[in-house]
């Protein structure tokens, strides 16, 4: 166990399930303020997540706000994504941005993780590894807590917090024991993953596969992306949303079958470089997880259903939503009221909520293979097009001027706040 304990029979002034990113930068954050926070990791570190491992700079800047730049410049940077489709490349940099910096890492989750739990810890956190929260305790219907049990030793305990943020991620256990549910309504992404080892695992750039075919040249519903992770491997994989028709039909082993296969040669993706099996999770998005709180509980992350429709991205809204839910819970305590939670629905609404329904009518329209094939056609023919639709998916429009990107993205939002909800 790191970090200070609290003596048994006290209470936290909060309890974060899961330390992810989502509940390590709740953590951060909440110990910053210096309130008294118990974080329970069901996994010891450092621990495998699958991912892509790919940082865009949204994900950057939070890592930086958390005092992280220094620790995070030894691992891999890349400039921006080069994307590939009916047999043209772009090469796309990261836009220059007053807020979000114009670079990237790829970092595999397993150091990312463990970095950002230790800054937790560093800042007054106590950490509880290979310990899972069981369920919620209540008292009078109010949750007061949670039973953990340290996997390791096998014996139980009960923790009392005032506030509990659940950050258990995509599938949300712990979430689903308080009555949150995924409104099946919104995207939802399924992607799968592999590490191989490659010449090219430093390269510049990340790369993004959006026309993917079978060994037959059949196209396939999904796309598939190659992001060099600078240690001698490249983080291979594929994935697709419910929203694209034959979805059913093809499974992400599959997808990821043709995708190996029919990837550039100068990767030198094969069986014989595999270094370990693939694995696949979900990606809930939009904000698709409701209700975000409860009289004393919060909801942040992949609990919360907050990955990016337009690219999967999950990372950087994990620790926005992770901060965002520190502020309400530290609102919260200073006011003695359970009523400043509100607040943080509020907030996700004004800084997400329209950029996300426009997100989800995209993911919508072009889950129609035909759509798909006519935009990234059109879309690939012009650099210009391209490098607004890069800066509309990883969501990094500037506040501060209009640009065509910004221009083209108040168009369609205009559209879609007139719309009844998708
Ligand atoms: C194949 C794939 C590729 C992806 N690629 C990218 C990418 O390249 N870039 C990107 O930004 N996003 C990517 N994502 C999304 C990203 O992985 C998630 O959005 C992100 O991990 C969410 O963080 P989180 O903290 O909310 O949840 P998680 O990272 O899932 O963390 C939850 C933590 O809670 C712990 N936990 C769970 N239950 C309990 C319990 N009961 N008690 C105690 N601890 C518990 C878990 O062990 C885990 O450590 C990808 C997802 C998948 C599946």
């Amino acid at each position: 166990m790191l970090g200070m304990s609290v003596p048994s029979g006290d209470r936290y002034d909060a309890l974060v399930v899961g330390a992810g990113p989502s509940g390590a930068a709740a953590a951060y954050w909440l110990a910053e303020r210096g309130r008294r926070v118990l974080v329970v990791e069901r996994k010891r570190f450092p621990r495998e997540k699958t991912c892509g491992d790919g940082l865009t700079p949204r994900a950057v800047r939070q890592l930086l706000d958390m005092g992280l730049g220094e620790p995070l410049s030894e691992f891999h940077r890349y400039e921006g994504l080069r994307s590939m489709a009916h047999g043209v490349t772009l090469e796309l940099a990261w836009p220059s941005h007053p807020v979000y910096p114009s670079h990237g890492y790829v970092v595999r989750r397993r150091d990312l993780d463990l970095m950002v739990a230790e800054r937790a810890v560093k800042a007054g956190a106590t950490l509880w590894q290979a310990t899972e929260a069981l369920e919620p305790s209540l008292d009078r219907g109010l949750v007061t807590g949670a039973v953990v049990r340290h996997t390791e030793s096998g014996t139980t305990e009960r923790v009392s917090a005032r506030y509990v943020v659940v950050a258990d991620g995509a599938n949300s256990r712990f979430g689903r024991a308080l009555g949150t549910a995924r409104d099946r309504s919104y995207p939802m992404g399924m992607a799968i993953r592999g590490y191989y080892r490659s010449s090219r695992h430093d390269d510049p750039w990340i790369e993004s596969h959006l026309d993917l075919r079978d060994r037959e040249g059949n196209h396939m519903p999904g796309y598939g992306w190659i992001f060099p992770v600078g240690d001698g491997t490249v983080n291979v994989g594929a994935g697709l949303l419910d929203t694209f028709t034959g979805f059913k039909a093809v499974n992400t082993t599959r997808l990821m079958e043709a995708f190996t296969a029919t990837a550039p040669s100068y990767w030198g993706i094969s069986e014989a470089t595999a270094t370990g099996p693939w694995t696949g999770g979900r990606l809930p998005t939009g904000g698709s997880v409701l209700p975000k709180t409860g009289p004393t509980w919060i909801v942040a992350g992949d609990a919360a259903g907050s990955i990016n429709p337009f690219n999967g991205e999950g990372i950087a809204y994990a620790y926005e939503t992770g901060r965002m839910v520190a502020e309400a819970v530290d609102d919260a305590l200073e006011a003695g009221d359970g009523l400043a939670l509100a607040a943080y629905p509020e907030r996700l609404e004004a800084v997400y909520g329209l950029y996300f329904r426009v997100a989800r009518l995209f993911v919508k329209a072009i889950g129609n293979p035909g759509v798909m094939r006519e935009l990234t056609r059109v879309g690939f023919r012009s650099r210009t097009l391209m490098e607004w639709v890069l800066r509309i998916m990883a969501n990094l429009l500037r506040p501060d001027e209009l640009g065509p990107a910004e221009a083209a993205y108040a168009v369609a939002a205009r559209v879609v706040a007139a719309l009844p909800e998708p």
